[in-house]
Parts: structure tokens; C-alpha cells; sequence
């Protein structure tokens, strides 16, 4: 067992075995994430250069200063609130 980093939020103590919020697929053991706004699991890679499903996002959260694990659509609303000013071209989500 690794110590989380600082500012990761302590995993839940129960092993998520199911199925990915955003996907619906079985989660991956290893590669999965707690959501922090709807309170969910879902796909996230957790290191580099791995096959793994990305089914959210890790970004830094400036108000709370901590790092935020969202999934795809919390993640999506999350960009909306934060960058309501930001044009975006149909088809074209902003990159993470
Ligand atoms: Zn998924
Ligand atoms: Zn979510």
C-alpha cells in the first residue's frame, strides 16, 4: 500500500467492483477513481503508459487547493463553471 499524496482525498474503504458510472462497463481494480462531486466510480488511469479506460479527469482545484477527481461529466460541468467565458466550437470539447 502507497500513502496517498497530500491533498488526494483518502480512497473509500470499499474496493469499487462496479460498474463505471460514465460507461457502465466493470471497473478496473486498480484503475479507478472515486468522483468527488456526484460521489461515483469510474475508469481513470492511474499511471502512465498502461492500457486503461479514462472515463474522467484529475485537475487542480485553485478554491480548495487540493487535487479533484471528476468524472467526464462532472468534469464537463466543472469546465463550464470554471471557464463560463470560453467559446466552444461544436465538436470540439476543451482539452484536459
Ligand atoms: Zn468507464
Ligand atoms: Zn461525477
Amino acid at each position: 500500500m502507497q500513502e496517498p499524496a497530500p491533498g488526494f482525498a483518502p480512497p473509500p474503504d470499499e474496493p469499487a467492483t462496479g460498474p463505471c458510472i460514465v460507461c457502465d462497463d466493470p471497473l478496473d481494480p486498480v484503475h479507478q477513481a472515486f468522483c468527488s462531486s456526484c460521489l461515483q466510480f469510474f475508469h481513470l488511469r492511474m499511471t502512465e503508459n498502461v492500457e486503461a479506460r479514462d472515463c474522467g479527469a484529475i485537475y487542480f482545484d485553485e478554491e480548495t487547493c487540493s487535487m479533484v477527481f471528476n468524472c467526464n461529466p462532472c468534469y464537463a460541468d466543472y469546465i463550464e463553471r470554471a471557464y463560463p467565458s470560453t467559446p466552444r466550437m461544436p465538436g470540439h470539447p476543451p482539452r484536459r
